[in-house]
């Protein structure tokens, strides 16, 4: 997305404030995104709920656009891990600043927190985990000297290893939902395979590795450093590779992430990204061609998401949406197909209606009139107390919309829903249906979502938005449906 005109919907738009963070769903419906921002090699920003936590912030890093934290954690006294200039740059009123014992000296208003000691700050709740080497060795990591991390924030808990071997006490960590290991170090212990090995011992949703790249560390700290490489002869990107083959298989998703400057923006082909991009031209012209679209009302009148300079088109927000939707849509692909039809969702959906119009008199969305066109009720109610709701497509701003695909499979589960009853099925329980497998507006609605998140390629649907489309799954199951309960609930 480029060129948003409008200050009022770009808050939609950014996409964090840093350019590589990852937004991970709480635990609570409509409770908004973790968001999870690599900083420099074991230097972390999360975000939620208007709190900042930053991890061994490190000032070797851009740190031009991290907040100001509400927590500090550092795990361990080297000066990339403890790093006074980066914590002074960071810290405000009131900032807790959570150390081991031996960063005391450096940090005397340091909260001290032993291996295995527990704390709450800002309402976060921290458990310091031991890390240590089992096998000793340069660089020296003894038992008792260094603290891993679990927080526990948006219902999720997050692992911050620090330097750490997979000792007993880490792989006892339980319910972990992210968690973040070095690799390449401790020497000899920690590479690709034992940091894999450890990872599905832990069984988080998602893994990051970090702190793998130790000549960077050196150099930063004292640039006639010699370099070592990788133990093994491997290169960094060899032991980044090695180690999400060793992860394959596991149900882990591995977040690959920019750590380092010299790293590539982590590559990012997927779901989130395809529905980012303003459609081509041609594709525009393709879609205008399967579907008649009327934009009658456009609650985002005025406003430029995608230009016609830029090789697109000059589409308010509200349009790019739609047409985006609809080229996601046009890219999904199945390795299953849809219970009622053998054709690909687009391909049903422009053989089942003929277009969409967006309306502002019509009273709730509904399919179809003799023209098979649906009627999408694209109004934005604003209460007195300036919050809006109304159409999801022309929203400044909602709860439970975690990501911005997110946002889009709402309108193409509509779509779908619509485009059922079109296909000759009415709603058989009120305005609900009774079940599920009777594959009418609402279960065709779930089972297109759940096809999204179960059916599609590896790596194309990233775990944040399968927990998203799995939360908005249950919603419908719980409020739509009458005969039946859903996902062993
Ligand atoms: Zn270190
Ligand atoms: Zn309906």
């Amino acid at each position: 997305m480029k060129g948003v005109a409008s200050v009022g919907l770009a808050i939609f738009l950014a996409n964090g404030v840093l350019g590589g963070s990852e937004k991970y769903p709480s635990a609570f419906p409509g409770g908004g995104d973790i968001e999870i921002t690599p900083l420099i090699h074991a230097s972390v920003q999360i975000e939620y709920g208007g709190k900042v936590i930053q991890v061994d912030p490190w000032s070797a890093g851009d740190l031009s656009q991290a907040r100001p934290a509400d927590i500090i954690l550092i795990t361990d006294d080297p000066a990339h891990h403890l790093d006074l200039k980066a914590i002074q740059q960071l810290r405000k009123a009131g900032t807790t600043i959570v150390i081991p014992a031996v960063g005391k000296p450096q940090l005397p208003d340091g909260v001290v927190l032993a291996n295995g000691a527990s704390t709450e700050a800002a309402g976060v709740r921290i458990e310091a985990i031991p890390a240590y080497d089992i096998k000793p060795g340069a660089p020296e990591h003894p038992k008792g000297k260094s603290n891993g991390y679990v927080v526990t924030i948006g219902g999720r808990r997050l692992y911050f290893s620090g330097v750490t071997e997979c000792v007993p006490e880490v792989q006892a960590l339980k319910n972990i939902d992210v968690a973040f290991l070095p690799m390449n170090i401790p020497v000899e212990r920690m590479m690709p395979a034992a940091t894999a090995a450890c990872a599905r011992i832990l069984n988080p949703k998602l893994v990051y590795v970090y702190h793998y790249d130790q000549d960077f560390a050196a150099k930063a700290a004292n640039p006639s450093a010699r370099t070592q490489g990788v133990p093994g002869g491997l290169t960094v990107a060899q032991s980044l590779d090695a180690f999400r083959d060793a992860i394959k298989g596991s149900g882990i998703e591995f977040q690959r992430a920019k750590w380092y400057p010299h790293e590539p923006d982590p590559v990012r082909d997927d779901i989130n990204t395809v529905s980012e991009q303003c459609p081509s031209s041609a594709e525009l012209k393709a879609i205008d061609h399967d579907l008649k679209l009327l934009f009658d009302s456009d609650p985002t009148h005025g406003t430029r998401a995608c230009s016609a300079a830029e090789g697109s088109r000059d589409l308010t927000v509200m349009q790019s949406r739609v047409y985006r939707s609809l080229s996601v849509m046009r890219r999904l692909q199945f390795t299953e197909p849809l219970p009622w039809t053998r054709d690909s969702a687009y391909h049903w959906l422009t053989k089942s209606v003929r277009g969409v119009r967006f309306r502002a008199d019509a009273a709730t969305s509904s399919c179809c009139g003799p023209d098979g066109l649906i009627n999408v009720r694209s109004v934005v109610e604003t209460s007195q107390d300036g919050r809006q709701s109304g159409f999801a497509l022309a929203l400044t701003r909602t709860s439970g919309m975690d990501t911005d695909f997110r946002l889009l499979a709402t309108f193409m589960q509509l779509l779908v829903h619509e485009a059922r009853h079109n296909n000759g099925k009415p709603h058989t329980c009120g305005t609900k249906d009774q079940t599920i497998r009777e594959m009418g507006a609402w279960g065709s609605a779930y089972t297109f979502q759940q096809w999204i998140a179960e059916k599609t390629q590896p790596g194309f649907v990233p775990i944040s938005v399968k927990l998203s489309l799995q939360r908005a799954t249950e919603q419908i199951c719980k409020f739509q449906i009458c005969a039946e309960t859903c996902g062993g609930q």
